[in-house]
């Protein structure tokens, strides 16, 4: 690089910030300025080249008056006489170095932020876009966040993920705090990892340590399970719960019949020892921030159900920082919400009740797309919320895929729909068996990108992204290089779908529209944006 050029850059910054002028352009168009960083005489940047390709280049400036910058591994140096200027590759080494000096570039706990909202990057290039949209929100964002079933999909690792994110944040100035989520970690060897990486919070995973027999037990079945515990237990859970009512305040209250005691225990009990078990292992050790999740069950969480778990982790001397319990309804990945709204709402006033009588805060899964329930989450939850939104930027790089080559766009489809039979073991949703979904053979180069607004061709496209992405023919990968290709070539087109995308969630969580038809038609223009590039 032209290293004398990177040290007029820095001589331009230095005299804007000399004459106390804020550093909004430079004559160097490489300079990405959100990413500069002035403390005292040294400089700090990310620049941006092209590569034959035509993909961005991204490398990292540093300036110091120091005659040495040792604890960075430079790819060239330009040595003055007080100063040295050198540049570096975007490697985890260089974040550690880098992040000597500017803290913030590390995830940080999301206890002292009233709105967190997660977003999981499958694709590893969407942080940025993110990260400008959350400036000035007063939403924290979680950016790093995956499930190991996730990583393991897509060939990362948790350490590619966070490293991606913490590069990104540095880049864009993002100096707010952000949080990485160790997600859905459903062992202590997960957790381990998670910690290891260097996760601020982990989501526990209770699926595996719930017993859900219970919920489908009669009333018959489930007292004889029940009255197979110790009787010290049965005392104990009885004196505690039975024909009891408790008050939370606001005219709010939980009442427990044998029935909810009995499937409380039953379905719960062995969740909550284990949560407790993880807190005292990893949680109190490693100052995380803390939640638990059971959305991933097939029955939804009771508010009896809820208060129990709650209520033993009070009595255990903890409190999670956030709980996911599973709600009335169906949040199935990357559609809108499926169910009667007013239940949902009554219900989640309790859930809500509920979490802010013990102190912590309702955390919901699946959170892509369920845009007609946003309004009331963000009504009902004056505590604050955690929203998880995860994998939707996938079907908005396909938005970048339609527009740009909607030929390829059209085979990714066809091949989509047609080896559904892939991930049946891991989704639940009925894009294909009930014959909605757009067939291959309608599907067409003018229309593709309709597919995308259609739940079931949404659901297909979701689901099916390992496949996709990783299907070879004679050792090489037939869709994936094209696809990054095409996807990086169109970055910003890229970064614009996913701003209007995660737009539309935060503006109704924080009131600025009532309904989602009002959002999508303030940010969703009905033109075709892709014109614009
Ligand atoms: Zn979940």
């Amino acid at each position: 690089m032209d290293l004398n050029g990177l040290l007029k850059d820095v001589e331009e910054i230095l005299a804007k910030v000399d004459a106390g002028e804020k550093v909004e352009s430079l004559s160097d168009a490489g300079v990405y300025v959100p990413s500069v960083q002035v403390d005292r005489r040294n400089v700090y940047f990310i620049y941006h080249t092209k590569d034959e390709k035509d993909h961005t280049v991204k490398t990292l400036v540093v300036y110091e008056e120091n005659p040495t910058i040792g604890d960075f591994d430079a790819l060239e140096t330009l040595k003055g006489e007080n100063s040295t200027l050198i540049t570096a590759a975007l490697t985890d080494h260089n974040n550690q170095a880098l992040a000597k000096r500017f803290p913030w570039i590390k995830p940080t706990s999301r206890r002292n932020y009233k709105y967190t909202f997660g977003l999981g990057d499958r694709l590893g290039n969407a942080s940025n876009a993110h990260l400008r949209l959350f400036k000035g929100t007063g939403i924290m964002p979680v950016l790093a966040q995956q499930s190991i079933r996730e990583l393991t999909l897509m060939h990362r690792t948790n350490t590619d993920v966070l490293l991606s994110a913490s590069w990104a944040v540095f880049e864009e100035g993002f100096t707010f705090g952000w949080g990485a989520d160790g997600d859905h970690v459903k062992t202590e060897y997960e957790v381990d990892y998670a910690v290891k990486v260097g996760c601020s919070m982990i989501t526990l995973d209770c699926t595996d340590v719930i017993n859900n027999d219970a919920v489908t037990m009669s009333d018959e079945e489930l007292d004889k399970a029940f009255s197979a515990l110790d009787d010290d237990q049965k005392k104990y859970f009885n004196d505690t719960y039975l024909d009891k009512t408790f008050d939370l305040g606001n005219g709010n209250s939980v009442h427990f019949t044998k029935h909810d005691v009995e499937e409380s225990v039953l379905t719960f009990y062995g969740a909550i020892l284990f949560a407790a078990d993880i807190y005292k292992k990893f949680v109190v050790p490693y100052n995380l921030d803390f939640e638990i999740s059971m959305d991933e069950t097939p029955y939804q969480t009771t508010n009896p159900n809820h208060f129990f778990f709650g209520n033993e982790l009070h009595k255990r001397g903890i409190v999670p920082t956030t709980m996911a319990p599973r709600f009335y309804g169906e949040f199935q990945k990357a559609i809108d919400y499926i169910g009667d709204k007013d239940r949902f709402e009554r219900e989640f006033v309790l859930h809500e009740a509920i979490a802010e009588y013990f102190g912590y805060k309702l955390s919901i899964h699946s959170g892509s797309d369920k845009l007609s329930v946003y309004e009331i989450i963000g009504r009902v939850a004056k505590n604050g919320w955690h929203v998880k939104t995860a994998g939707t930027n996938w079907l908005e790089a396909l938005r970048v895929i339609a527009h740009k080559d909607p030929e390829f766009m059209v085979e990714l489809y066809k091949y989509a729909y047609e080896h559904l039979d892939d991930v049946k073991d891991f989704y639940v949703f009925n894009a294909q068996t009930d014959g909605k979904a757009p067939k291959p053979e309608n599907v067409t180069v003018d229309n593709v990108v309709d597919v995308l607004s259609d739940d079931d061709g949404r659901q297909v496209l979701h689901t099916m992204y390992g496949s996709l992405m990783n299907l070879k023919h004679n050792y090489h990968y037939v869709f994936r290089d094209k696809f990054w290709d095409i996807l990086l070539k169109n970055q910003d087109l890229y970064d614009k779908y996913l701003n209007i995308h995660i737009a539309e969630h935060i503006d109704l969580l924080q009131g600025k529209y009532k309904t989602k038809e009002e959002a999508l038609d303030a940010l969703e223009p009905k033109t075709d944006i892709s014109k614009e590039y």
